[in-house]
């Protein structure tokens, strides 16, 4: 059931690429100038033309006044004022969706993010590459800091349906197919890195340090990242879910042993307490039932998310076909040979995409 092309690539020359950045920027204002400049010096040499798109997300400490500065006096400057603070993620996809590059940069904009990886991102993209993302290394972070975040990779990598990397967030390069791909989920709880590992394409990662935040004071807060940790796993993970399967059966298993020694000491020896038999058999039974029921509503839960979050089925990265003058003689009508010829054209370029719901 393929549907129309949602969208397709053309076939592009990546080694003069139209390049997007995108940062999102929530009271940034004191390094913004500086942001700019080693933006604009780690890239402008090794693409076509260059975009910077940064996402105001309800600023309220001049950043607002500074980027709309910085615009006029660089017209590869794009400003994207959010009506309000919407976070982090919701300020990412606003980027991504204003980027008109063949590549797409996303970063962000305190100085964690070294400009200068990006170099590495595009020479891996111009060897094929559709994703290349940044494997952090060396956190420059508080400890507890560090802590979780390791703990949070680990935990999200072993529970994926879809193993995803560790160590990747969202600084990255993302080819135009697999940020359109990115967009065309409408799910409304959002965390790009994984949305962009589902996505899929040829990816890999490059190995760049995180540097330390230009202050010490984060702007996504403890809870909003505990938030962001909870969209990951739910979203990308079934195995909270199928833990009531596992309690289901240890239940059943204990109800079924506890049945077997009480009646074996009420029938055989007599040494069975009174009361203690039903309660044991009734409690475990009774839990195991409780377990079960909630595994089987789960089940139709996470069928009514999945077709909430309305994510493609499949994606497709490429279809070949046999050219026109190949095929059978009863195909080569003239009209037939028009449309095929188009679609062959769209069809065989490299790199292009196609998705279907
Ligand atoms: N940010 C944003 N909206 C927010 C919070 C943060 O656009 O509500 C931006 C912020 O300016 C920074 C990036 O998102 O560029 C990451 O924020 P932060 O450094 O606080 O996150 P951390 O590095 O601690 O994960
Ligand atoms: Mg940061």
């Amino acid at each position: 059931m393929i549907a129309p092309a949602a969208y397709i690539s053309e076939q592009r020359d990546r080694h003069s690429a139209h390049l997007s950045i995108v940062m999102p920027v929530y009271n940034e204002c004191a390094v913004l100038d500086r942001l700019t400049e080693e933006v604009v010096a780690a890239t402008e040499k090794q693409c076509r033309s260059l975009e910077i798109v940064y996402v105001n997300d309800g600023s309220m400490d001049g950043s607002a006044e500074k980027l709309d500065q910085l615009a006029a006096q660089d017209e590869r400057i794009v400003i994207v004022h959010l009506a309000r603070n919407f976070g982090h993620q919701a300020a990412v996809h606003a980027g991504l969706e204003h980027a008109t590059g063949d590549a797409i940069v996303l970063m962000d904009s305190d100085l964690q993010d070294d400009p200068v990886a990006i170099s590495d991102f595009l020479t891996q993209w111009e060897r094929g590459m559709d994703v290349v993302f940044a494997e952090r290394k060396n956190r420059k972070e508080s400890l507890p800091k560090r802590i979780l975040f390791h703990s949070f990779y680990r935990v999200v990598n072993a529970i994926a349906d879809q193993p995803m990397p560790e160590d990747a967030g969202n600084f990255s390069l993302m080819d135009r197919c697999v940020v359109d791909a990115v967009l065309q989920m409408p799910e409304f709880d959002r965390y790009l890195p994984g949305l962009r590992n589902w996505v899929g394409f040829q990816q890999c990662g490059v190995s760049v340090e995180r540097l330390a935040r230009h202050d010490d004071n984060p702007r996504v807060s403890l809870t909003g990242l505990f938030r962001l940790a909870m969209t990951a796993i739910f979203s990308f993970s079934s195995v909270p879910l199928r833990l009531f399967y596992a309690i289901a059966s240890i239940s059943a298993v204990v109800c079924v042993a506890a049945s077997t020694f009480v009646l074996y000491h009420k029938a055989l020896t007599g040494l069975a307490i009174p009361g203690w038999a039903s309660t044991i058999i009734t409690a475990s039974f009774f839990g195991a039932l409780n377990a079960f029921g909630i595994s089987v509503l789960g089940e139709y839960v996470i069928r009514i998310y999945d077709q909430v979050r309305s994510r493609p089925v499949y994606l497709v990265s490429n279809v070949r076909r046999r050219p026109v003058s190949k095929r059978p003689a009863n195909e080569a009508s003239e009209q037939q040979h028009g449309l095929l010829a188009e679609l062959d054209q769209q069809y065989n370029s490299p790199n292009k995409t196609e998705a279907a719901r």
